[in-house]
C-alpha cells in the first residue's frame, strides 16, 4: 500500500522543492500553494498552442496558436477606436491582425509583403478570424527556423509576481517526484463510473503537459477523458466537504425564536395583497426551523418576482420578536438601499428599528450605528459585504438573511456566521436566489443547504412579451419607445458589452444616453453604471422610481432584485451575448406591476445555430426554471447561475456545465466513501479545497 509513507512526501513544504526559500514559499501561499501535493493539483485553466505552425484555414475560434502568412494590405481604420488592420494569407486561408496601440515605425515594418509568424488567441470576426495584438516576429532569410515544444503550453491561475515560467518549473518537479513517490488514490478503478477510469498520476501528468500530438479537440474540456476523471474527483471532494460542514451545523446552538402569529398577521394585514399559497408554505417551512436550537440552513429558490423579500420579512420579524437582532445582506447598494425603505415601511409602525450599513456611510455615522448595533438599540440592519468587516458586531445575531446568493462567494456565506451570539451561538441563515437551481445541481452545490421553493407568482403578474429583433432595426425600435414614453411607460436600456472592461462598458453607457436623449427631445434620460458614486446612483433610482426619469439607460448593475413597478419596457443590447439565467434575471425587472409588458432583445447578427436557439426560448417563456433546463440541455452553451463568473463555488477544473451528467455518480461515490471508507473523507478534502473554504466554518 503506498501509505503514510508516500503521503508525509506529498504534504512536505514547498521549500523541498529546488529553487524555493521561504520567501517564496510566502508568495505561493497567496495562490493556496503550501504542500507539494498542492502543486501538483495546480492545474492550468487554459493552454497555448505553441508546438507547431498551423494553417489558416484549420484554426479555431478561442484557441492561442501559431500560424504564418503574408502580409496583403495594412490600414488604419478609424471606427469607434482607432487601430491598424493588416490583412494576412497563407494560400489556404486570410486572417485580419488588429492593433489598437502601435507606434509609427511598428505600422511601417508591418507593411505588404512581409512574412509574419504570429501567435495569439483566434476569435471570430465579422468577416475572416483575427487575432488581435498577437505576439510576432518576421521571417526572414536570417530567421527561418520555429522552435516547436513538445507540449502544449500550460497557463495556470496566478497572481502578480508569480510568473508562469515559474509555475511550469515546480509543476515539473512535482510530476518528476510523482515517478517515484505515488500519490495516495483514494478513488480505486471499480468506483469510476465509465469515461473516467483512468490513472490518476496519469490524468495529471496529461493535464499539466498535453503532449504535442494531441489532437486540439480533445482539450475542449468536453472531451477530455483525463480532466473528467480529474474533475470527478474535485466534484467528490467538494460535496464530501459540504457534508462534513453539514454535520457540524448540526452540533451548534442557535437561538430558538418561538412563532408569532400576532406579529405575522400584524405585517400581512397591512399588505395591499395577500399572500400566493406558496409563499404560505415556505414561511411555515422557514418558521418551524427558526422555532428549533439548531442553526437553520436554508435556500429559498422563487422566480424573479415570486415576493420573496415578503417571505424574508416574515422570518426576519420572527426573530426579532423573539427578542433577537437580524441581517440583512444583499449584494449592491442599490439593493440595500431599496430593502431599507421597504424593510422601514413594513417595521417601523411595529417599533421596529431598521438601519442601513452601506460603504457610502461617514466614518461618524459609520461607527454610530455600529455601536448601535452592539448594544442592541437597532433590530435589522442592511447592508452590502460591508456588514462583514471585522469592527461589526452584534449584540444577539439570530438571523442572516442573504439576498441574490449568487452574488456571494461560499467563503462571504460562512465568513458571517461568526457573528452570532456572545455563547457562541450560530446565527440561522435564510439563502434566497432568484436564478433557479436545476435539482441535480443544487445538490452538489448547497449540499449543506435545505430548501424552499416559491413556485408560483403573485396572480396579478402581466405575462413579457419578448421580442428579439436585430441591431440593425434600431430606428424602429427607438420610433417605438417614444411612442411608449408618451404613452406614460417607463423604460429600460440595457447596455451590456462582455469581453471588455467595466470602464469601457461605462463609457458605451454614456454615449448611448446621449445618443437616446437627442433622439428623444422631452423625455427625461438618465444613466445608472456601476462607476457611480454610491449616492449618485440612489438619487437615479430615486428619481426613476418617482417618475422623474422616463427611460433609464443602466449597465448590468440592474440586474439583481431592483423593484420599480411602473416600468414596462426593456431594451437589452447584444442579448445573444449574454447568458440566458442573466437575461431572465434582467427581464425580470419589468413585469412588476400590472402594466403588461415587453422586453425587446436586440442582437448582431449574423447569429449562430445555438444563439437562435437560445434567444427562442426566451421569446417563448418566461419560466426560470424552464429556461434554466434548457440551458443545460444546450450542452456548452448554458452560465447556470452565474457559476463561472461570480465563482459561486471555485472549482479547479470542474464545470458544472459539461460535468452535469457526472453529478449522480458524485452522488454515488460519496455515499460508498462515507460508509465504506471515511479515511478517505479528509484527505480528499485537503486535496482539492483551498484551505480558506476547509477552515472558515471552525
Ligand atoms: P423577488 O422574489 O424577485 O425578490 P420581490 O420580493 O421583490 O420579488 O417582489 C416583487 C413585487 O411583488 C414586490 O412589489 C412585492 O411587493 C410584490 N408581491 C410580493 N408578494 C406578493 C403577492 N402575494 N401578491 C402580489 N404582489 C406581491
Ligand atoms: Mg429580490
Amino acid at each position: 500500500m503506498p501509505g503514510a509513507q508516500s503521503l508525509s512526501v506529498w504534504d512536505a513544504p514547498l521549500t523541498q522543492l529546488k529553487g524555493v526559500g521561504p520567501k517564496l514559499a510566502q508568495k505561493l501561499t497567496r495562490l493556496n500553494l503550501f504542500t507539494l501535493q498542492d502543486i501538483l493539483f495546480h492545474l492550468p485553466h487554459r493552454y497555448q498552442d505553441r508546438t507547431r505552425i498551423k494553417n489558416i484555414a484549420n484554426l479555431t475560434p478561442g484557441s492561442e496558436i501559431t500560424t504564418e502568412g503574408v502580409i496583403q494590405s495594412s490600414r488604419i481604420v478609424f471606427g469607434r477606436r482607432r487601430s491598424l488592420i493588416c490583412q494576412v494569407d497563407d494560400h489556404s486561408g486570410h486572417l485580419t491582425l488588429r492593433f489598437f496601440h502601435f507606434s509609427r515605425a511598428q505600422k511601417d515594418t508591418l507593411k505588404p509583403g512581409a512574412k509574419l509568424r504570429c501567435f495569439g488567441e483566434v476569435r471570430r470576426g465579422v468577416t475572416s478570424l483575427e487575432m488581435i495584438h498577437p505576439e510576432y516576429t518576421f521571417v526572414s532569410p536570417e530567421n527561418p527556423h520555429y522552435e516547436a515544444e513538445q507540449s502544449y503550453t500550460p497557463i495556470f491561475p496566478s497572481t502578480q509576481g508569480i510568473s508562469q515560467s515559474l509555475l511550469r518549473n515546480l509543476v515539473k518537479q512535482a510530476l518528476k517526484l510523482l515517478e517515484h513517490h505515488p500519490l495516495n488514490n483514494w478513488l480505486p478503478i471499480k468506483l469510476l463510473p465509465p469515461l473516467t477510469s483512468r490513472d490518476l498520476a496519469v490524468c495529471l501528468k496529461w493535464m499539466h503537459f498535453p503532449p504535442a500530438d494531441t489532437p486540439f479537440e480533445q482539450l475542449d474540456p468536453g472531451k477530455n477523458p483525463n480532466r473528467r476523471r480529474l474533475a470527478f474527483e474535485e466534484l467528490i471532494a467538494h460535496r464530501l466537504a459540504m457534508l462534513e460542514r453539514q454535520k457540524t451545523y448540526q452540533k451548534e446552538a442557535a437561538f430558538a425564536c418561538p412563532k408569532n402569529n400576532t406579529a405575522l398577521k400584524q405585517l400581512t394585514q397591512a399588505l395591499s395583497f395577500s399572500l400566493t399559497s406558496a409563499q404560505q408554505r415556505v414561511i411555515h417551512e422557514i418558521s418551524h426551523d427558526l422555532s428549533g436550537t439548531r442553526p437553520m440552513q436554508r435556500l429559498l429558490q422563487g422566480d424573479v418576482g415570486s415576493g420573496k423579500t415578503l417571505v424574508a420579512a416574515t422570518a426576519i420579524l420572527q426573530c426579532i420578536k423573539a427578542g433577537y437582532q437580524a441581517a440583512l445582506m444583499v449584494p449592491t447598494e442599490i439593493l440595500a438601499e431599496q430593502h431599507t425603505q421597504s424593510f422601514t415601511h413594513w417595521f417601523e409602525p411595529m417599533g421596529i428599528k431598521v438601519a442601513a450599513i452601506s460603504g457610502q456611510l461617514r466614518i461618524r455615522e459609520r461607527n454610530q450605528r455600529i455601536q448601535s448595533l452592539q448594544e442592541g438599540q437597532i433590530d435589522l440592519v442592511i447592508g452590502t459585504h460591508a456588514l462583514f468587516q471585522a469592527d461589526v458586531h452584534f449584540k444577539q445575531l439570530a438571523l442572516i438573511v442573504i439576498d441574490e446568493q449568487h452574488r456571494f462567494g461560499v467563503d462571504q456565506r460562512l465568513a458571517l456566521r461568526q457573528k452570532g451570539g456572545p455563547l457562541g451561538q450560530t446565527p440561522h441563515q435564510l439563502i434566497m436566489t432568484a436564478t433557479p437551481i436545476p435539482r441535480t445541481l443544487a445538490m452538489t452545490l448547497y449540499a449543506d443547504l435545505n430548501c424552499s421553493v416559491i413556485d408560483e407568482l403573485p396572480p396579478d403578474r402581466q405575462t413579457i412579451k419578448t421580442v428579439v429583433m436585430p441591431e440593425s432595426r434600431r430606428d424602429a425600435l427607438i420610433t417605438r419607445i417614444r411612442e411608449a414614453l408618451t404613452a406614460g411607460t417607463q423604460v429600460y436600456w440595457v447596455c451590456t458589452l462582455i469581453d471588455e472592461s467595466e470602464t469601457l462598458q461605462c463609457q458605451t453607457a454614456e454615449k448611448t444616453t446621449e445618443v437616446l436623449q437627442s433622439a428623444l427631445p422631452g423625455s427625461a434620460v438618465g444613466l445608472l453604471h456601476g462607476r457611480m458614486k454610491p449616492d449618485e446612483k440612489e438619487t437615479i433610482m430615486a428619481r426613476y422610481k418617482s417618475g422623474d426619469i422616463q427611460l433609464l439607460v443602466a449597465t448590468t448593475v440592474i440586474e439583481v432584485g431592483v423593484n420599480v413597478p411602473n416600468a414596462s419596457l426593456m431594451v437589452i443590447e447584444n442579448a445573444e451575448r449574454l447568458g440566458l439565467s442573466q437575461l431572465h434575471q434582467l427581464r425580470g425587472r419589468v413585469g412588476r406591476g400590472n402594466k403588461s409588458s415587453s422586453c425587446v432583445l436586440l442582437y448582431q447578427g449574423p447569429l449562430t445555430q445555438t444563439a437562435k436557439e437560445r434567444l427562442a426560448i426566451m421569446r417563448e417563456t418566461n419560466d426560470g426554471f424552464k429556461i434554466a433546463e434548457k440551458d443545460l440541455e444546450i450542452r456548452g452553451s448554458g452560465e447556470l447561475m452565474g457559476v463561472k463568473q461570480t465563482g459561486v463555488m471555485q472549482f479547479r477544473i470542474a464545470d458544472l456545465r459539461t460535468d452535469a451528467h457526472l453529478l449522480d455518480a458524485v452522488q454515488a461515490t460519496t455515499t460508498h466513501l462515507q460508509k465504506n471508507n471515511p479515511d478517505a473523507i479528509q484527505p480528499l478534502i485537503r486535496r482539492w479545497l483551498r484551505q480558506t473554504e476547509i477552515y472558515v466554518h471552525v
